[in-house]
């Protein structure tokens, strides 16, 4: 998500100031404005704020481009009727346009998971297992399980992680550990990554162990699914540094391929994670074969989900905008609105501090929380008379 101010009115807290002195006076707001100090104008909109006057401050606007941000968010945003709008189209602009013209992505895509493939054969003849998934890709491409000797070097990374998934074991414990048995002591000696050997088995320990995963789920294609999702996952919960590298993968994944966000509360089990990106995968696949079907984009887009980004051009008054920072910087609101609210937040406030110096939540103001039994426990309640509506 991006926030960017646009344009705002020219002097935003002189304009106010003069805009408000001008009820009680007998001369123009212009000859006002032309005599008033940054100091004079400051003191008086404090003023003017401590007793909450705030119809003056309808004269300043500011305009906001906002980029990134999701259609869920749009929806809730565009509630906020005191504002203007202008949005990205999905009518007009198809978020897939360039893939749909140049496939070479799909096919490295391909080679990656062939290599996966074939890492993950080598491990299972290793090990004396069977194929027990992907066996009718391996049929169709003819895998072997080659050596390592064979896999071209920028295949090395889904090759390993076909090992890994074909034979490695995560150990018990606090820290992380993968074992592997004893005898792929001669492919693991060839990675860059220090191997101990340790009875039947060879281990990868600690800060290899973190860097060999890094390593093997490098540029990882989700929705491929070339990864057993166990492991992946158990990885994702024993070690924070894989999980936060993880994260920004998947969410930049996410970014690219579909065009779109992800939420907060997803974001912190890798299991939904997962579950997201197969459902994102699901609705482009179903979009584009509607846009090849020859329907319009403008229907087809029914398909896409509510987490689809968007950008667009915001403009509100300072008293909406103190309306819209008062519900939405709160820890209540939903948490990319939040988000969104509290950037827009630290933007004006480096325009015109003064201005929105009581702006935000209604608890940092007052110190009291107005939200009843929905309050996050932050502050102490406000007393049921003293409640505004929503
Ligand atoms: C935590 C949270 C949960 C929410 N949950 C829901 C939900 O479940 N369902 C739902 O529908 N919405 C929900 N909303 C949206 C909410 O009800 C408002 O529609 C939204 O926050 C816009 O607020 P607003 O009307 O004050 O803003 P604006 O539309 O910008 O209005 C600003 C102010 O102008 C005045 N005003 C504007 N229009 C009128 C009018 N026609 N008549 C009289 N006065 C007017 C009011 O004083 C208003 O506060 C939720 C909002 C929050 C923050």
């Amino acid at each position: 998500m991006k926030v960017t101010i646009l344009t705002h009115t020219p002097e935003p807290e002189k304009t106010v100031a003069a805009a408000a002195r001008l009820c009680y006076s007998n001369i123009s707001a212009s000859e006002i404005m032309e005599n008033l100090s940054e100091e004079k104008a400051s003191s008086f909109i404090k003023k003017l704020m401590d007793m909450g006057h705030m119809s003056p401050t309808e004269h300043v606007s500011f305009t906001f481009a906002v980029d990134g941000v999701s259609r869920t968010l749009l929806a809730q945003l565009t509630r906020h009727r005191i504002a203007s709008y202008s949005v990205q189209s999905l009518r007009y602009n198809n978020p897939f346009k360039s893939e749909i013209a140049d496939p070479r992505e799909e096919e490295e895509n391909e080679s990656r998971h062939l290599a996966y493939l074939e890492g993950l054969a080598f491990a299972w003849n290793s090990c004396g297992q069977k194929s027990r998934f992907f066996t009718e890709s391996m049929e169709k491409h003819n895998i072997k399980g080659l050596s390592l000797e064979k896999i071209s070097k920028n295949l090395l990374s889904p090759y390993f992680r076909g090992i890994f998934d074909g034979a490695g074991i995560l150990e018990e414990g606090p820290d992380l550990s993968i074992a592997f048995p004893r005898n792929f002591d001669a492919v693991l000696n060839k990675s860059s990554f220090n191997i101990t050997p340790e009875a039947e088995k060879i281990l990868i320990k600690n800060e290899d162990a973190v860097n060999f995963c890094l390593f093997i789920y490098e540029n990882l294609d989700f929705a491929s699914q070339n990864f057993c999702r166990e492991k992946l996952t158990a990885l994702c919960q024993k070690s924070r540094d894989f999980y936060k590298a993880f994260l920004k993968a998947a969410e930049s994944y996410i970014d690219g391929r579909y065009y779109s966000t992800l939420p907060e509360s997803i974001a912190k089990n890798p299991e939904a994670v997962l579950t997201y990106i197969n459902g994102l995968e699901s609705c482009k696949k179903n979009y584009l074969e509607l846009v090849k079907m020859g329907v319009e984009q403008e229907d087809a887009r029914y398909i896409l989900p509510m987490g689809t980004q968007t950008r667009l051009v915001m403009t509100m008054n300072v008293r909406s905008l103190y309306n819209f920072f008062h519900l939405r910087c709160c820890r209540r609101a939903q948490s990319e609105i939040r988000h969104l609210a509290n950037l827009m937040l630290a933007e004006v406030k480096k325009i015109a501090p003064g201005l929105f110096e009581k702006a935000g939540a209604p608890c940092e103001a007052t110190g009291f929380c107005p939200e009843g039994k929905f309050s996050c426990g932050r502050y102490p309640a406000q007393r049921p008379e003293a409640r505004g509506q929503r």
